[in-house]
């Protein structure tokens, strides 16, 4: 390869990048995933001049549209509340857009863009047949009735329905929307359009739409995952020492699985703090308090008192582990938090979370010879099942648990066998984190091609 297409190619990637800066400076966590993607992208673009000819980077980087609306709703006092709800399309040219709806005072648009572009990648690298998009509203949902929940579901699709459908935009659960809020949305949508469109959301009810194994899909998904990285490293879970944040759906699903599979997890987290349990987590509990009676799970050492709870997030990367799950949200590993973690012996760290590690905390992981699985290729399992769902909706049947399982554990080996080959032919063997992106951005960059520009 000439010294000028090398060039060329950074130049381009630096080109484009310079430029969403300039045009987004106030959106920090959509620059931040942007950042990290780009930068691995740079060998594509060294070896395909046609992704620079056809400008494939500030296409794919530039949403489709993202629609914003006013959500008006009446809380249990009938006083008028209103909340700003969002839907990011990103990319449609392998399916219809499909990403998760996330309900979490947090929500601004930064953070939708940030996940609705690594969506696109995410869902390429299942291989099933789905574009890219996001979507949510900064409506908190902690303390809220159900009746509240329900007002504010059917007020935000009554705008939603407009922009949403089976073959248009396929919304699912993320923070804050699980399979209450999504049979609230779903309800609503059909009386809007008095059709029964059951494939225009996912992550509902089994029995009422929705695919079993869709709860378990990422948190199963990610240990399976991991259980390749290990493979490829002539090991197992067996009798290893896993540390997991969160207690919501992707860690408590990931914690089963690793239990399943022989390992050892001592600790998980909420946002109001950690808890360690030498002994193992029980799970049973953690499901009752979490899944059941809504509490905090700092309630678990009344059952356990042994274990100890520590307020705080933080401190849970100090525990010494071989395997670190992330599982709760984005940005909660950082540079100490990863040295801290190698010090004490971690050999691999996949995310659960969307974006949970920094870039400083990846390179470390990726510098000290840590295995990594980043989030896009580890926690796709969620998607991987929700496009399932779509395909049970559209053929109107259901499939077993095993079936449904056994298919998603087959896209997690094939989502790890796509990114560990491009790693290598790119020249960057080991490294998930550009194998990954590379996997997922040459499908949807060829997709674009075939579709030509108008
Ligand atoms: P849930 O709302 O079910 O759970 C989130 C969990 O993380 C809760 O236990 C929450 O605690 C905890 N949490 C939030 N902030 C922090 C923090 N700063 N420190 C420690 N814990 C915290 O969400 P999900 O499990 O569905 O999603 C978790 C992550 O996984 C998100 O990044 C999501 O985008 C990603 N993801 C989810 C998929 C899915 O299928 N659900 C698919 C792919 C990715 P609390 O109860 O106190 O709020």
């Amino acid at each position: 390869m000439t010294t000028a297409l090398i060039n060329n190619a950074k130049q381009y990637v630096d080109n484009v990048f310079s430029k969403l800066q300039s045009k987004n400076a106030h959106q920090p966590e959509f620059l931040q995933a942007a950042e990290e993607i780009f930068l691995s992208l740079v060998p594509v673009f060294e070896q395909h001049p046609e992704y620079i000819k056809h400008n494939i980077l500030e296409r794919i980087v530039e949403p489709d549209r993202i629609v914003s609306f006013r959500v008006a709703w009446q809380d249990d006092n009938h006083d008028v509340q209103v909340n700003r709800g969002y839907r990011v399309q990103y990319n449609n040219v392998i399916g219809p857009y499909k990403g998760g709806l996330r309900f979490h005072p947090t929500v601004n648009e930064s953070i939708m863009k940030f996940l609705a572009f690594e969506q696109i990648f995410k869902n390429a690298l299942t291989g099933q047949p789905i574009g890219g998009g996001k979507g949510g509203s900064d409506f908190d949902p902690k303390g809220k009735s159900d009746a509240e929940i329900m007002r504010f579901c059917q007020a935000f699709m009554t705008e939603l329905y407009r922009y949403v459908g089976p073959d248009v935009d396929v919304p699912a659960g993320d923070i804050g929307v699980g399979a209450r809020e999504v049979g609230y949305l779903w309800g609503q949508y059909k009386r809007i359009r008095g059709a029964y469109e059951s494939g225009v959301l996912t992550g509902k009810k089994p029995g009422y739409g929705g695919s079993l194994a869709r709860t378990e899909a990422t948190g199963y998904g990610l240990v399976y995952f991991v259980s390749e990285m290990l493979r490829e490293a002539n090991s197992t879970f067996l009798n290893k020492t896993v540390v997991v944040s969160g207690s919501g759906n992707v860690a408590i699903y990931a914690i089963e699985k690793a239990q399943h599979f022989g390992a050892k997890v001592v600790a998980c987290s909420d946002s109001s703090g950690y808890i360690y349990d030498a002994e193992g987590i029980d799970l049973k509990i953690v499901k009752r308090l979490k899944e059941v009676e809504g509490k905090r799970i700092s309630e678990y050492v009344t059952y356990r008192p042994n274990a100890v709870f520590t307020a705080g997030c933080e401190g849970i990367w100090t525990i010494p582990c071989d395997i670190a799950l992330p599982c709760a949200t984005q940005n909660e590993i950082n540079g100490d938090q990863a040295r801290t973690l190698i010090a004490n012996g971690v050999k691999v760290v996949a995310e659960g979370a969307n974006m949970p590690s920094n870039l400083e905390a990846i390179n470390e992981f990726l510098d000290s010879g840590v295995l990594f699985g980043p989030a896009k290729a580890a926690n796709a399992g969620g998607v991987a099942v929700s496009a399932l769902e779509m395909a049970q909706n559209s053929s109107r049947t259901y499939w077993t648990f095993q079936e449904v399982d056994a298919k998603l554990h087959d896209i997690m080996k094939s989502i790890f066998n796509e990114s560990s080959e491009a790693a290598k032919k790119y020249g960057y063997e080991g490294n998930l984190v550009v194998g990954s992106n590379i996997a997922g951005f040459v499908r949807v960059a060829n997709g674009m091609l075939v579709e030509g520009v108008y």
